[in-house]
């Protein structure tokens, strides 16, 4: 009996690092200094330079980074955020957390939001443009961002599954006003727990979002504004550390088994991903789609392959939001995307072993 392949084995990128993980982690415990620290400090910078970006401010989770964002910018009962369809609910939570109404808008050809579809659906309370480079690929920034500037947007870039990607040589997060990454441990860059952060280039976001984070304080025990408790801890920041100085590696090996796939799957009843021009992929995941999905995910299923939809509902016919009166049919392409996506098992630390399993499995299907 050969082992079940799992759409993702954390343990595996754990290993890799494992000597300098559990160094680093050690070295917190017994420092003595738990949440807000020096290790918390040293990430911002670093992560700060990874992106290019002036600032960074270590928050809690994903979310946390999207409502604080649009919290910070002022957006909130009243005004229209567009959003793309086919994204994880996190990021339309981080609209209507704020009381803010989520405007759809559908897909492109490469799962990110389709930018000659903006502004049709622009009105006098549209603020802001919630762009999702989903799946790890970097969106159309040239055209999203042109849009944003001729008619006086926002623009907040949601990259919990882009860290390293970039358009046109620049990287996601620094387009708009705010980027929010997660750091959540499936991510490209993962914690051991939960965490997240936003960057960017404007000192008074910078501030502000400093002052969210910790109850609305800059100085202790006075508060001008109701906050939130988003804290990032030393133990977080210290492994996250870690991985961060190897990110070149981990992006590269999650490259060639992208690679891997794309050379190698051949079934023409499967629609496999497209970069497009201009722009990188870090293959947060590796998703195709098929008419027959439910038919295939069965099949690899009962060969001993695990795979994932990203994702089976998307937000506008979620519970969550029924309220809002969206209906099956207001979305083609978004519920189409829903109906036939499927992600292939991928992780770092996957062997070319299980990898010529699963392409083998696809092949034959
Ligand atoms: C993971 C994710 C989030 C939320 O991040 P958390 O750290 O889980 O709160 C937001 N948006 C997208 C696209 C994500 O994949």
């Amino acid at each position: 009996m050969i082992d079940k392949i799992m759409p993702n084995r954390l343990d595996r990128g754990f290993e890799r690092y494992q000597e300098e993980i559990e160094a680093a982690a050690l070295r917190v415990l017994r420092s003595g200094w738990y949440v807000l620290g020096p290790e918390v400090s040293a990430f911002e910078e670093e992560f700060a330079r990874f992106t290019g970006s002036r600032y960074c401010v270590g928050l809690a989770s994903g979310l946390d980074a999207l409502w604080l964002a649009f919290r910070v910018l002022g957006i909130g009962s009243g005004d229209e955020v567009i959003v793309q369809g086919n994204t994880y609910i996190a990021s339309v939570m981080g609209i209507t957390i704020n009381g803010a109404t989520p405007v759809i808008v559908e897909p492109d050809e490469f799962y990110n939001l389709d930018a000659d579809r903006i502004e049709e659906k622009i009105t006098e309370k549209t603020k802001a443009v919630l762009v999702v480079h989903l799946y790890g690929q970097a969106s159309n920034m040239d055209k999203i961002a042109d849009v944003c500037r001729r008619h006086g947007l926002r623009l907040v870039e949601d990259c919990a599954q882009s860290h390293g990607a970039a358009a046109g040589g620049k990287m996601t997060g620094t387009f708009g006003d705010i980027g929010c990454f997660s750091f959540y441990p499936s991510k490209n860059l993962g914690a051991f727990g939960d965490a997240g952060a936003i960057v960017t280039d404007r000192e008074e976001i910078y501030r502000a979002m400093k002052m969210y984070r910790n109850y609305g304080s800059e100085k202790r025990y006075y508060n001008k504004v109701v906050g939130a408790n988003s804290r990032l801890d030393e133990l977080q920041a210290a492994m996250l550390r870690v991985r961060l100085s190897h990110m070149e590696e981990i992006t590269g090996e999650r490259r060639e088994i992208a690679a891997r796939y794309t050379e190698r799957i051949r079934n023409e009843k499967l629609v496999l991903p497209a970069v497009r021009d201009g722009v990188t992929h870090v293959w947060h995941q590796y998703v195709v789609r098929t008419e027959r999905r439910d038919q295939l995910a069965a099949y690899l299923e009962a060969n001993g392959i695990g795979t994932i939809i990203h994702y089976p509902v998307p937000p506008h016919l979620s519970e969550a939001y029924a309220y809002l009166g969206y209906q099956r049919g207001d979305y083609a392409i978004t519920e189409k995307y829903a109906d036939t996506v499927l992600s292939l098992p991928m992780y770092n630390g996957m062997t070319q072993e299980e990898q010529m399993r699963v392409i083998r499995r696809l092949n034959e299907f």
